[in-house]
């Protein structure tokens, strides 16, 4: 079979690798038929040290079951599933407290003997605990919303949790990307009543307008600062979505979070430290994140794409097939796309 690998900054390869096959009776064979490139590729795109093996790329993807193991119960042959960006047994403890990021017998895609969701098949450990079923065909109009639920639409519902959004609050969102879109839509879908997006591209402030943000800040640094703090009285925004991960961006999230308010971070850290340690300190600031538990998450806001009350599918703005994943890479690292879906 064909799937993606990286062998270095800016050096994408679709290639030929052994075929997925079960390996464990809990595995499930899943054929992809959509899957994406996520900005958090990005960071190894830009930064990654050549390496002779490659790695395998890719975490988000919707896919139909080919074959299951033998203690697999929950998806079937057939099945159309989308899976979280991590895989989780959906028993231990943390599963339970439906934290599957941290699960006991979890794990990544694309770690070794685990394939990656850029590529035509995925081999899929503890299916049960990870893999959902869709109740729509396989090319179904609702694909490019079904598929942000692998990740962006999560991390953004994350980002909103954990800045503890909520009706009648002030929301900023940091980060015009996809998660930073998602996050708008999160944060007007939990209720707040203004949504501050920080953000300097003209076709994401316009969806982002169109998701529902009130107002938009493309100042950097200070200004930034400044002019949030305008909008809001003096006073900072009560949630912040932290979406980039950089330290800039996330000293501005600090900065601009009202005093006994919260910062949820879900862009990945650039950095060992956390900024602003005294700000947030004398502030009584919450700073609160990590990686979605996305798993978590598909099961309350997938009833919302299914019936059209959110559509954040509309943060891809260009569908490749396997062949024009290199070129997907450079459009997004150059900023030409927002985010690229990978036909199958
Ligand atoms: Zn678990």
């Amino acid at each position: 079979m064909r799937a993606t690998l990286m062998y270095g900054a800016g050096d994408v390869r679709v290639e030929t690798v052994p075929d997925a096959r079960l390996i464990e009776p809990t595995d499930a064979l899943v054929t992809i038929t959509r899957s994406c490139i996520c900005g958090s590729d990005l960071w190894p795109y830009k930064n990654m040290k050549p390496n002779d093996g490659g790695r395998r790329m890719g975490h988000e993807f919707i896919g139909l079951v080919d074959a299951v193991g033998r203690d697999v119960r929950t998806v079937k042959r057939g099945d159309l599933v989308v899976a979280p960006f991590m895989w989780s047994d959906g028993t231990c403890v943390f599963c339970h407290e439906g934290l599957q990021t941290s699960c006991l017998h979890g794990g990544g895609w694309g770690s070794p003997d685990v394939d990656g969701g850029q590529g035509e098949a995925v081999r899929v450990p503890q299916a049960d605990g990870t893999l959902v079923v869709l109740p729509v065909g396989r090319d179904d109009a609702l694909m490019p919303s079904l598929l942000t639920l692998s990740d962006v639409m999560g991390t953004g519902h994350h980002a909103a949790l954990c800045a503890k959004v909520g009706p009648g609050r002030t929301a900023a969102v940091v980060g015009d990307g996809a998660v930073g879109l998602c996050g708008v839509i999160a944060a007007r879908r939990l209720g707040a009543e203004r949504v501050i997006l920080l953000g300097r591209h003209p076709d994401r402030i316009a969806l982002a307008r169109e998701f529902g943000a009130t107002d938009i800040v493309s100042e950097r640094g200070e200004d930034a600062v400044e002019r949030v703090l305008e909008l809001t009285g003096g006073l900072g925004a009560h949630s912040v979505l932290e979406c980039v991960g950089l330290e800039q961006s996330t000293l501005t999230a600090i900065s601009i979070t009202r005093p006994g308010g919260a910062v949820g971070r879900v862009g990945v850290p650039q950095d060992p430290s956390i900024p602003a340690a005294r700000q947030s300190f004398f502030n009584n600031t919450t700073i609160a994140g990590g990686p979605a538990p996305v798993r978590a998450y598909i099961e309350s806001l997938l009833p919302d794409v299914l019936e059209g009350k959110i559509q954040p599918g509309r943060v891809f703005d260009r569908v490749i097939d396997l062949d024009g994943v290199p070129d997907g890479y450079r459009a997004m690292n150059d900023r030409e796309s927002i985010k690229v879906m990978i036909a199958l």
